[in-house]
């Protein structure tokens, strides 16, 4: 008895094809590879094998929420961030592949051993953990305003057993953070306006926390709070913020009137403005 993993797969594809939100035809793998425990090429290897009834009511069940519009990343609860795959739920933000360029940012960095990083909102921790990762003998602070966030991020910085280099903290805009000791800041804080929040995908707005989407009328809010936060900052310290598309010049401004010198700005691979550096005066 069963049924199987190919007429599963099958049903499960033309299903998501046909929703008005049209997630990729391909989520049906992940979401049955999550229901089995089961790589993505096994699935696809085995399609011809059958699974129990109880998996496939399962499966059919996840297939559904996606329907309604879930984010496949809440129903597998992963999402793969700089080649390593997070633990993540509905109390994060999803990390999204544009952040990589911050990554990539901070690791273009010159640091001193054992250098102090600081990640504010860090979420699930993809950033945090990803830079204790690849910048060895670094340790990395990060810091959320969400008791749940940090829950997540607790549950990575494990999960990558770097929970020797990664201190998890809870504050909002960094009150009682010794910021004196850092040497580089890196952040992806919520910067989109009230008013871009009707252009967004219902997939987002109905399901990720908005207090890690949405930073007041003009999107800028969050901005303002960091540079006010890293007032005491060593003089050259870099900061390294992501910023939504047309916010670079406007956060450079924002970071300039509270004593921080623009460095640079570096675009995503669609050319638009995605990580603005400025560095401590
Ligand atoms: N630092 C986390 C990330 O980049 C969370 C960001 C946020 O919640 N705005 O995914």
């Amino acid at each position: 008895m069963g049924e199987r993993i190919l007429d599963l797969l099958t049903a499960a594809r033309a299903r998501l094809r046909a929703a008005p939100h049209t997630p990729p035809a391909r989520e049906a793998n992940l979401l049955l590879g999550h229901v089995l425990g089961w790589p993505e090429a096994r699935i696809l290897a085995h399609d011809d094998e059958a699974v129990g009834a109880e998996q496939a009511a399962a499966f059919t069940a996840l297939v559904e929420r996606r329907l309604q519009g879930e984010p496949v990343a809440y129903l597998t609860g992963e999402r793969e961030f700089f080649g390593r795959s997070f633990a993540v739920d509905s109390r994060v933000l999803i990390p999204r592949p544009e952040t990589e360029h911050l990554i990539e940012a901070a690791m273009a960095q010159t640091l001193p051993p054992r250098a102090w990083i600081l990640d504010v909102g860090t979420g699930s921790g993809c950033i945090a953990v990803t830079l204790a990762l690849e910048l060895t003998g670094t340790r990395v602070v990060a810091t959320d305003a969400s008791l749940g966030a940090l829950a997540v991020a607790w549950h990575n910085v494990r999960r990558f057993g770097v929970d020797d280099r990664v201190l998890l903290t809870r504050t909002d805009w960094l009150s009682g953070t010794r910021t004196r000791s850092i040497d580089l800041v890196v952040a992806n804080p919520p910067y989109i306006t009230q008013a871009d929040a009707a252009t967004l995908s219902p997939e987002i707005t109905d399901f990720e926390p908005h207090e890690a989407l949405f930073s007041g009328t003009d999107g800028l809010t969050s901005y303002r709070q960091l540079f006010a936060a890293l007032a005491s900052l060593r003089s050259g310290t870099p900061v390294l913020c992501e910023v939504g598309h047309t916010q670079a010049s406007a956060v450079a401004d924002l970071a300039h009137e509270r004593g921080f010198v623009h460095h640079r700005t570096i675009d995503d691979y669609a050319g638009f403005s995605r990580v603005v550096v400025v560095i401590r005066g």
